[in-house]
């Protein structure tokens, strides 16, 4: 097949795919599915061998947020009946991060529901990575707290943060219908800041929102103009309580011509499957391997995985091997292009050759955050929106695969690593 020869001839020499070839990924047949995971597979055996980088997710803050991202369990009006509980301590998160690390994980993300920090929650944050990181100094360590102010950022990256996450999640086209209480941009700018002030940039997606092909393709070019290290692909998991509730649309064949397309768009760069796994590749999981290069170990924020035994036992017989904690994880040239960034940063200096700069710094569009709606106004919006969807749901509920968390950070039980 000349598409799938062209992708690889590319993916093999880290160049990236037409627009119209990423389209044609997304369009290719069930008959086709297995040789665009091996033309896939080529590209990420030659930039990341046979090796599977395992993350580790720490819910440091669940549920209660006042932003209304449709997708999401923790949302304004959210009635998914997750567990709600507020910042846990440092030792709390850093022995939940012990267990995933002595599990195989080589990253623990620490997260927190809400807009933005406060330079509070900043304090909060830089004691949980120094009870973290001296338990285990060569654990890498990334922040999501959401939409960053100016020098939150640089206070990251100097309280010892290795990257922090924001993602992009869908086309700048359909975002509006996604979220209205912050914008694409907000985002851009907060991936942006983060990167300027040299922390690595992990931005991904979130695939099954109803979203169509040539969105997906838009975010996905969007992530690689940012310059994001990693690109988280998350399957949306239909919370039932959430507007979202109703979309089951993917299959599992749909999810690996999803990743394939991010791969070769993203060829040199961390893939990671993220949340939906379980639920949407379901048994074809192993095949998902063969194209990305690093997952979430056990469960993620509000919802459980599979045993985190079962993600050794599944890397393990599909042939590929947990990368080590002295082992790179992006090959040489991607890592050069992050650590110039950051040298440029400590050097006053600005820009990298993958991405523009929006640090607060003054070298690039520094577009203020969206102005929250008036609170009680979006409560009430936020719950008839989830009330409709749940009554246009009917039987479309999946709870047989969508497992609320009930172990872990925030309980009293063992944590899934
Ligand atoms: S800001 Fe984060 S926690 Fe809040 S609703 Fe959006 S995705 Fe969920």
């Amino acid at each position: 097949m000349d598409l799938l020869d062209t992708l690889t001839a590319k993916g093999l020499r880290g160049e990236v795919p037409t627009r119209e070839e990423a389209l044609a990924v997304l369009a290719t047949t069930d008959d086709e599915l297995l040789d665009v995971v091996a033309a896939a597979g080529k590209v990420r055996r030659r930039w990341f061998g046979r090796r599977v980088k395992l993350n580790y997710l720490v819910n440091l803050k669940s549920g209660l947020c006042p932003e209304d991202c449709s997708y999401c369990s923790q949302r304004l009006g959210s009635k998914a009946e997750i567990l709600k509980y507020t910042w846990l301590k440092p030792d709390q998160a850093a022995d939940a991060a012990r267990a995933g690390v002595a599990g195989g994980a080589k990253r623990v993300c620490l997260v927190a529901s809400g807009r933005g920090p406060t330079d509070r929650d900043i304090d909060r944050v830089t004691d949980t990575m120094a009870a973290i990181k001296e338990a285990d100094p060569a654990v890498e360590i990334c922040v999501c707290l959401g939409l960053l102010s100016d020098n939150q950022a640089e206070r990251l990256k100097a309280a010892g943060a290795d990257a922090y996450n924001h993602n992009l999640n869908t086309s700048e086209n359909t975002y509006g219908q996604i979220t209205k209480t912050h914008t694409y941009a907000d985002r851009v700018d907060t991936v942006q800041k983060a990167h300027g002030a040299g922390l690595s940039a992990c931005s991904g997606l979130i695939a099954g929102m109803g979203e169509s092909d040539e969105d997906l393709v838009d975010v996905v070019f969007a992530l690689r103009e940012l310059g994001s290290d990693s690109v988280p692909v998350n399957f949306l998991i239909p919370f039932e309580g959430t507007p979202l509730a109703k979309e089951w649309n993917l299959t599992p064949q749909r999810c690996l011509r999803i990743l394939a397309m991010v791969r070769f768009v993203n060829p040199d760069t961390e893939v990671r499957i993220a949340g939906g796994r379980e639920v949407h590749l379901r048994s074809m999981q192993p095949l998902g391997l063969h194209i990305a290069n690093s997952i979430f170990l056990g469960d993620y924020l509000t919802s459980e995985g599979q045993a985190g035994q079962a993600d050794l036992d599944m890397i393990k017989d599909a042939g590929f091997e947990v990368e080590g904690a002295g082992e790179a994880t992006l090959p040489r040239h991607r890592a050069d292009l992050a650590e110039a960034a950051a040298a440029a940063h400590a050097g006053g200096s600005c820009g990298t050759a993958a991405s523009a700069c929006g640090s607060g710094g003054g070298c690039g569009p520094c577009g203020g955050h969206a102005h929250a709606p008036d609170a009680s106004a979006s409560e009430a919006s936020a719950a008839q929106e989830v009330q409709e969807a749940q009554e246009d749901a009917g039987d479309e509920l999946r709870s047989d695969l969508v497992k609320v968390r009930r172990r872990g950070a925030g309980t009293e039980l063992a944590p899934n690593a």
